[in-house]
């Protein structure tokens, strides 16, 4: 017999999510991370990620989403620990931009609450943005969750319901059992378990060797910024999350002050990285960095223009059509993987989580996941 029902290869945002799902189902789990709990060399920190439901991206997510909801809300109940925080939400550009459309599509098709503010309206009402002609979408059920108290939570939930979690331990190789099983080889020993389930997030590549995954890691920047008229502009209790497309397709996006007021204020653009690997990635940020999100800052969202706080660095791990791969081994069902989150992610944390265990326990979900299936 196998020494563990199931082993998760990486404890980040959806590691440590598939860890705690599976011990509370009453898994035998083994989770092995190569980094510490909580690390910052990732792709899940900087203290907040933007959860909506009105989304661009593609409606076919919508129903995960609102699945995504109810689950963080379970985990919240679990652990008697705020993760989620409603806002509001902006997505802002012109009428026919990705953003405002997208957004406008998903939530007419499945009836989200929403309002479409044009450009005066939008001015009255948040102040704090600088809009010239743009329109927006006002999403009231939006907000952030926060990445590092997710994965100490779930960690935690997942210690608790019995798993064996081992951080600074990697997995080097795995390969499938005779009797249907895996066998994983880390730098620390040798061990069995009939599923394994991969969330290696930027290392996907290098752990699932075998499948040649099309993946492109890349290396994005979150600033912070000091208010120079204070943070209260930006709190939490009366600012929105918010996406603007620009002009030329990108989009700058940003979050409300949360925590202590002198952390800042966070920005950051959607896909703005160049191509990396985890292992070369340049985790210093550039002052021409700053310079050029400076400038969208002095432009957009003047009261912000303050001094950087802080910077960091962050990977994204993206699919050639920046949907996600969750999805067995084509060879190897024993295996399930979930990757190429492609900077989007975070907010399906706590149903991804749901989804893995399915597969890893049942074979097969009854959530929506066609759109995730390996298609290259
Ligand atoms: C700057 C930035 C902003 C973002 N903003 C948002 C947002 O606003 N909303 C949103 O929904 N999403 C957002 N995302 C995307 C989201 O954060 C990611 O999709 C998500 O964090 C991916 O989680 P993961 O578990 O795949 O990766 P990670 O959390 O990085 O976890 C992978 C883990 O695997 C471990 N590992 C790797 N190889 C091995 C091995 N061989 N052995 C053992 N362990 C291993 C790693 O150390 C790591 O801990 C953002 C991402 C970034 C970078």
């Amino acid at each position: 017999m196998a020494g563990f029902d199931a082993i998760v290869c990486g404890l980040g945002g959806m590691g440590s999510a598939a860890a705690a799902e599976l011990a509370r189902r009453g898994q035998r789990v083994l989770g092995l991370e190569r980094h510490h709990a909580v690390h910052d060399l990732g792709s899940s920190h900087g203290g907040s990620r933007i959860i909506r439901q009105a989304y661009f991206e593609g409606e076919e997510y919508v129903p995960l989403l609102l699945r995504a909801y109810e689950r963080w809300a379970q985990v919240e109940r679990d652990s008697g620990r705020e993760l989620l925080t409603i806002t509001g939400g902006l997505m802002l550009g012109g009428p026919d931009s990705e953003t405002v459309s997208g957004a406008l599509a998903s939530a007419r098709k499945f009836n989200l609450e929403h309002e479409e503010l044009d450009s005066a309206e939008l001015r009255r009402r948040f102040p704090t943005l600088r809009i010239r002609d743009e329109v927006g979408v006002y999403e009231p059920l939006a907000g952030f969750v926060s990445p590092e108290a997710s994965v100490a939570v779930h960690l935690a939930l997942a210690e608790r319901a019995g798993a064996d979690l081992r951080f600074t331990e990697s997995v080097r190789s795995w390969m499938p059992t005779r009797s249907g099983g895996v066998a994983v080889t880390t730098d620390h020993g040798r061990y069995e378990a009939d599923r394994l389930v991969v969330t290696a997030g930027a290392w996907s590549s290098e752990v699932l060797a075998d499948l040649a995954l099309p993946l492109t890691v890349e290396r994005q920047i979150q600033f912070w910024f000091a208010p120079p008229g204070g943070v209260e502009p930006f709190s939490a209790a009366g600012h929105p999350v918010y996406i603007w497309e620009l002009a030329d397709g990108t989009q700058f996006y940003g979050l409300p002050q949360h925590g202590p007021a002198s952390d800042g204020v966070k920005v950051a653009f959607f896909r703005m990285g160049g191509p990396t690997s985890p292992e070369t990635v340049d985790r210093q940020v550039h002052p021409e960095e700053v310079a050029q999100t400076r400038s969208v800052v002095t432009e957009l969202v003047p009261g912000l223009d303050g001094p950087l706080v802080r910077a960091a660095t962050c990977l994204y791990t993206t699919t050639p059509d920046e949907d996600f791969l969750i999805t067995a081994h084509p060879e190897h069902p024993q295996v399930v993987l979930a990757t190429g989150f492609s900077g989007h992610g975070f907010k399906f944390v706590s149903v991804v989580g749901e989804i893995l265990a399915d597969l890893a326990i049942d074979g097969s979900t009854t959530l929506p996941i066609e759109l995730f299936r390996l298609r290259w």
